[in-house]
């Protein structure tokens, strides 16, 4: 078995992500990381009985993280896949943005990714072989208006992930990162639909990506045979950039 932790496990995302190994690999035991939300991570794990399972993962929290980690390295012996996917975004302008919005963004998107690397980075060591994805965002390289708190933390989370990548080359472990476009989930909700209309004129292929878009895409970086793949940033956009 390839066991897989997913972060932001009931979210539209980590959700998508979650089912696509499912369905698509019979040897994969994933577990959705949830906080206070869990319903639908909850249904999906009751749909894949006993290969689909929910840890506690409050992404910015280190305990939580070594917490998460034992649970799944004494259920399995092992941990192949960290997919890094929780995330948030509470868009103002700069002027305008109170410390709360700057510090809750930066660490849901960055200081999460890095407490969840160094978290899984001994385990990987030790088996010599380890698949971190990042879910970073087309907003770290094409910020729209109102997203630095956002666009800064997805730009850090592409800079440690070519970092890193050097860091743990040799031990058999890759690190890559996903940059997704608009991807219908929950955190495009606030977007009206005139809004949406106008988006999509933005978009050569003219709609917004579903999720197992970009599932596809994270689990081809976290397959075996990708092992020359490292430090790499995916954009996943329909075209836009
Ligand atoms: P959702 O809002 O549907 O899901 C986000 C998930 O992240 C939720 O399950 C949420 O948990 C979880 N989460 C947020 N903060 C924390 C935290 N501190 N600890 C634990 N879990 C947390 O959004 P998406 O599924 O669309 O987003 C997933 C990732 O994809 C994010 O990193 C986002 O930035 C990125 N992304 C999304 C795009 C899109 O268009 N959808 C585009 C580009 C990037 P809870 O339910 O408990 O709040």
């Amino acid at each position: 078995m390839r066991s897989i932790l997913i972060t932001g496990g009931n979210g539209g995302l980590g959700l998508g992500i979650g089912r696509y190994f499912l369905e698509k690999q019979d040897d994969a035991q994933v577990w959705l990381g949830v906080r206070s939300n869990r319903g639908a991570a909850t249904a999906l794990a009751d749909e894949f009985d006993g290969r689909c399972r929910l840890v506690d993962l409050e992404v910015t929290s280190r305990e939580a993280w070594e917490a998460a980690v034992s649970t799944m390295t004494e259920a399995h012996g092992r941990l192949d896949v960290l997919v890094n996917n929780a995330g948030m975004h509470r868009d103002a302008l700069l002027a305008t943005m109170d410390d709360d919005a700057w510090h809750s963004v930066v660490s849901s998107n960055l200081d999460s990714v890095f407490f969840g690397c160094r978290a899984v980075i001994p385990t990987m060591m030790r088996q010599r072989f380890g698949r971190i994805v990042n879910i970073a965002s087309l907003s770290a390289i094409l910020p729209p208006l109102g997203q630095t708190n956002y666009a800064a933390a997805k730009a850090g989370v592409v800079a440690l992930t070519q970092t890193l990548a050097k860091e743990v080359a040799r031990a058999g472990i890759t690190v890559n990162a996903v940059l997704p476009g608009y991807i219908e989930t929950e955190a495009l909700a606030p977007m009206d639909e005139e809004a949406a209309k106008q988006a999509k004129r933005g978009i050569p292929m003219r709609r917004f990506g579903q999720p197992a878009e970009v599932a596809a895409a994270v689990a081809f970086l976290a397959c075996q045979d990708a092992g020359y793949v490292t430090g790499s940033a995916l954009k996943i956009d329909g075209g836009i950039f």
